[in-house]
Parts: C-alpha cells; sequence; structure tokens
C-alpha cells in the first residue's frame, strides 16, 4: 500500500506519520532483520499463491480470502484491514485489489476477472511485530501486448530502483531509477503516492518517491528497510479517488500497473526481503554459476 502524500502533509495523527514527518529513518538491528526476512518471505508465498489463482472467472473476493486465511493460518495479522490513516475511513480487505485502470487501493468485490483485464494485488501482513507488503500486477488470460508492455516496464523500474539500495546512495537516485526507465517508454508515473520506509509499522519514514534527481535527498545506510513500490500508468499520470474514499484510477481511465517489494539495505547491497524460498533458491544458484564462470 502506497503512502498518500496528501495524507502526509496533512497531518501528524499517527505516530507513523510523526515518523515521517519528522524524518526519522530506523536502522534495524540484526535480530529485527531476521523478523523482517519471515515476514518477507510469507507475504511473498502469499503473492505467488494469489498470482497463481488469477484467471477469468474468480473474483478478486476470492483472492481476497484465499490471502486472509494464508495470512492468519501462518499466525500473522493482515495489515491492511482496519488501516485508517488520518480522516481516512478504514480500509476493509486484506488485499488491494485494483483492475485495470484502478491505480491502487481497489476493493474486493464479487465481480468475475474478465479474459484480457489485468489485476494489480497489493498486500501485507504483521508477523512477530514487523510488516512485509508487496504488490504484483498480474494479466488476467490473454492480454494486449502493450499492456503487456506496461505491467513488463513496471517490473523493470522495480528492478533498477532495487539496484540503488545500497549504503551510501541517496534517495533520490532510488527515484531517478523509476523515473528514468518510466519515461524513456513514455508512461505517466504516479507521483500521488509513493513507497516508503517499513518495520514495525506498514510506513515509516523515509517517503519514496517514484522520480526524483540522482545524488539528493537522504543517504541511504545499512539497516535500512523500504518498500519500493513504482506505479506507472498508460496514459496520464494524473489520478482520482472514487466515491469508496479508497479506490485511486487514472483519470484518463487507461490501465495502470503496479509492483511492490519490500528490500532490505545491506553492507553488500540490496536484498530483497519478499522473495519466497524458491525464487531466493534460484537466485542463489544463478549466483553460483555466475561466481563459477
Ligand atoms: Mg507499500
Amino acid at each position: 500500500m502506497g503512502v498518500s502524500r496528501s495524507t502526509i502533509r496533512g497531518g501528524m495523527a499517527s505516530v507513523s506519520e510523526f515518523l515521517l514527518g519528522k524524518k526519522m529513518i530506523v536502522a534495524k538491528s540484526q535480530k529485527d532483520m531476521e523478523k523482517m526476512r519471515a515476514v518477507g518471505e510469507l507475504i511473498a508465498e502469499v503473492r505467488e499463491t494469489l498470482r497463481a489463482m488469477v484467471t477469468p472467472g474468480i473474483s478478486t473476493l476470492e483472492l481476497n480470502a484465499a490471502a486472509e486465511k494464508m495470512m492468519r493460518d501462518a499466525g500473522a495479522v493482515p495489515t491492511f484491514i482496519g488501516y485508517a490513516p488520518r480522516g481516512m475511513v478504514p480500509f476493509p480487505f486484506a488485499i488491494c485489489a485494483s483492475v485495470n485502470e484502478q491505480v491502487v487501493h481497489g476493493f474486493s468485490t464479487e465481480k468475475p476477472l474478465e479474459e484480457g483485464d489485468i489485476i494489480s494485488m497489493d498486500m501485507a501482513c504483521t508477523l512477530n511485530g514487523f510488516v512485509g507488503d508487496t504488490a504484483t500486477t498480474v494479466p488476467v488470460g490473454t492480454v494486449d501486448d502493450d499492456v503487456l508492455q506496461l505491467i513488463r516496464v513496471t517490473e523493470e523500474c522495480l528492478g533498477f530502483a532495487i539496484e540503488q539500495c545500497r549504503p551510501n546512495r541517496r534517495l533520490g537516485d532510488i527515484g531517478w531509477a523509476v523515473q528514468e526507465h518510466a519515461e524513456k517508454h513514455g508512461y505517466g508515473i504516479v507521483r500521488d503516492y509513493t513507497g516508503h520506509g517499513i518495520g514495525r509499522r506498514m510506513h515509516e519514514a523515509p517517503q519514496i518517491p517514484n522520480y526524483g534527481r540522482p545524488g539528493t535527498k537522504e543517504r541511504i545506510r545499512a539497516g535500512y528497510c523500504f518498500a519500493i513500490e513504482p506505479m506507472l500508468n498508460m496514459g496520464t499520470a494524473e489520478t482520482k479517488t472514487l466515491a469508496d474514499k479508497w479506490t485511486v484510477v487514472t483519470l484518463d481511465g487507461k490501465p495502470s500497473a503496479h509492483a511492490e517489494h519490500t528490500v532490505a539495505v545491506t553492507a553488500e547491497g540490496p536484498e530483497i526481503l519478499t522473495l519466497t524460498k524458491e525464487q531466493k533458491a534460484k537466485i542463489n544458484i544463478s549466483n553460483a554459476k555466475t561466481a563459477a564462470t
């Protein structure tokens, strides 16, 4: 779930908003980092399970129910349920399910997904006091090539941004990595919602916009954990919020894609926390092959 820039500017109602406002970035201890790894792996398992369930005919309510069950069965709490930043009605679902022109924070419904749709699923859970946050956009059946490209470029932007999560880089480097790649493809970069620090709370300092200037903003240090989440629109970057007070849609009705990982900054570089055991094993094998050649 992204941070609304207007929410942050608007007030200091909660501790997390207070921390965001004061820009107190919390570096995690090794012990905390182990908990971040555990919750990251769990929410990644949920994400991959949902990805595999996406097919024409399934409803977002079914996806939401599956996610909530997996979280609770693992002893975790769905972080989104009841989440209510200042002035907001509490979010009612375990996942944000945003279809086609919906950018983020979409409500789950009984309406079946249709061939050619795309579905962005954003989810977070809290385990042993720490939060993991991840999102992915999945094609439903066969989808137009230009829409597939939007999804692919959004994922590439996430990858380039993660590459910047190293000690002594700056937050502006992360934003620039997304901006440069997205603009090369002519996509609208959503500016109303940003990535964020993450840990004991879902939204901690700093805000991490998907645009920026290289070499600017706070210095990145080992122990920081970030939720990086580019949101790219096929057309205009402008968005509006629907009457349910949560669902964000593109102003021009064109599709939007979202990809998010929770990432830890280590002395050696970025560590993606929201990978499944299987995904981590694959990376280890390919790293070993690279080392051997
Ligand atoms: Mg998030």
